[in-house]
């Protein structure tokens, strides 16, 4: 992973926006630039340097990460009001300096301002500066997230095999449970945590599409949304299944379920490079549009993800954006209707010049009956 090489990829950026240096108050951001993974710390990004400041805990964890990652910065240990004055301090004969105004507090933008240290004016806000950077995955970035997918793929395979066993057993198992033991198993195969909360939404749950796993008890012939994710070194990924165990209830959820399915294929065939966003969601839309559930799909296409779950670019029909080889998206229509429940399938994808590598490889389709033994198809 080529973490050195981000800080002058950024400073050629900064003369264009008119500023001498960048504030970094965003944590992914931070750990894209130099490899720091600690909780708490600000860099100063300038056209020679780099600046970083932080507290007691990371005295020797920075200098260790930095070094690992071959970035070169100067670090400065202290408490908050410390950390200040040092940035203010190595900011110091500049001229503006640009902010992350999506994710510099309110209260941090007051005490930089307060005083003579940063005028109002010197201080300029600024957005998108590293989140542009950070749309093109390099290979080790890609290795990371193909790693994750591939932990959630054989996680969710490991929870299947085992819905037979908890259906025919009479138990039955909770949405939250399945949840844990989804967790469980990324973390037994090496993943450091979910790349999200898990969501488990059963029956009429799945109408919500960020039902929370909940004490319910997941039924025989519901289809049951399981949306999750793994985390690999900080890099994500993003999955949805909806899965059942029997033969679905009614014909209408078999209906939803054949249509999700192909707005999904479709979308997913609508995304390569100098491409725009917005015609991978109109690809999306179009099928569940036809099926006469217009407003069932209430939610955007899909999204960027890498150090962050929701990052650039987006997917969604008002995203201004072009696809570009290297960006890693997520395919993710969906239908809700209440009182039914809900289907959505997601796949995590890497766009290339011809289309795209699919990385969440689990079947789309995995039905079980817990009854008369297994019956698995798959798309
Ligand atoms: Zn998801
Ligand atoms: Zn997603």
């Amino acid at each position: 992973m080529d973490v050195a090489g981000r800080l002058s990829r950024l400073r050629a950026l900064l003369e264009p926006a008119g500023v001498d240096a960048l504030l970094v108050a965003s944590r992914s951001n931070l750990r894209y630039l130099t490899g720091f993974t600690g909780s708490a710390g600000m860099l100063l990004a300038t056209l020679d340097g780099a600046f970083l400041a932080t507290d007691g805990r990371y005295q020797d964890q920075a200098g260790d990460e930095l070094a690992r990652a071959g970035v070169h910065a100067e670090v400065s240990i202290g408490n908050p009001p410390a950390q200040l004055a040092a940035i203010v301090d190595a900011a110091g004969g500049l001229g503006r300096v640009g902010f992350e105004s999506e994710h510099l507090s309110f209260a941090h933008h007051a005490r930089f301002t307060a005083g003579d240290a940063f005028g109002p004016d010197r201080l300029v806000p600024l957005g998108g500066l590293v989140e542009g950077l950070r749309k093109i995955k390099d290979a080790g970035e890609l290795a990371r997230i193909r790693a994750a997918a591939g932990i959630a793929d054989d996680a969710l395979a490991a929870v299947i095999a085992q819905l037979e066993e908890w259906f025919s057993g009479g138990g039955g198992i909770t949405e939250a449970d399945l949840a844990v033991e989804l967790d469980f198993q990324m973390r037994r195969r090496g993943a450091s945590e979910p790349a999200f909360e898990t969501i488990v939404a059963g029956g009429p749950n799945g109408a919500m599409p960020h039902h929370r796993a909940s004490a319910d008890r997941l039924e025989p012939h519901q289809p049951i949304v399981i949306d999750f994710g793994a985390t690999v070194e900080g890099y994500r990924s993003d999955m949805t299944r909806t899965v059942w165990v029997g033969d679905l209830a009614d014909g209408e959820q078999e209906r939803i379920v054949a249509v999700v399915t192909s707005s999904q294929l479709a979308g997913v065939a609508a995304v390569k490079a100098a491409v725009e966003a917005r015609a991978v969601d109109a690809a999306c839309r179009e099928v569940i549009d036809a099926a006469g559930w217009v407003d069932a799909f209430m939610h955007g296409t899909g999204h960027g993800v890498g150090l962050d779950i929701h990052e650039a670019p987006w997917v969604g029909a008002s995203s201004e954006e072009w696809l570009e080889v290297g960006n890693v998206v997520t395919v993710e229509p969906g239908v809700y209707l209440p009182g039914v429940g809900g289907v959505r399938i997601e796949d995590t994808v890497v766009v290339t010049s011809g289309g795209c590598e699919v990385l969440t490889r689990a079947p789309k389709q995995a039905v079980k009956d817990g009854r008369d033994g297994a019956v698995g198809t798959t798309l």
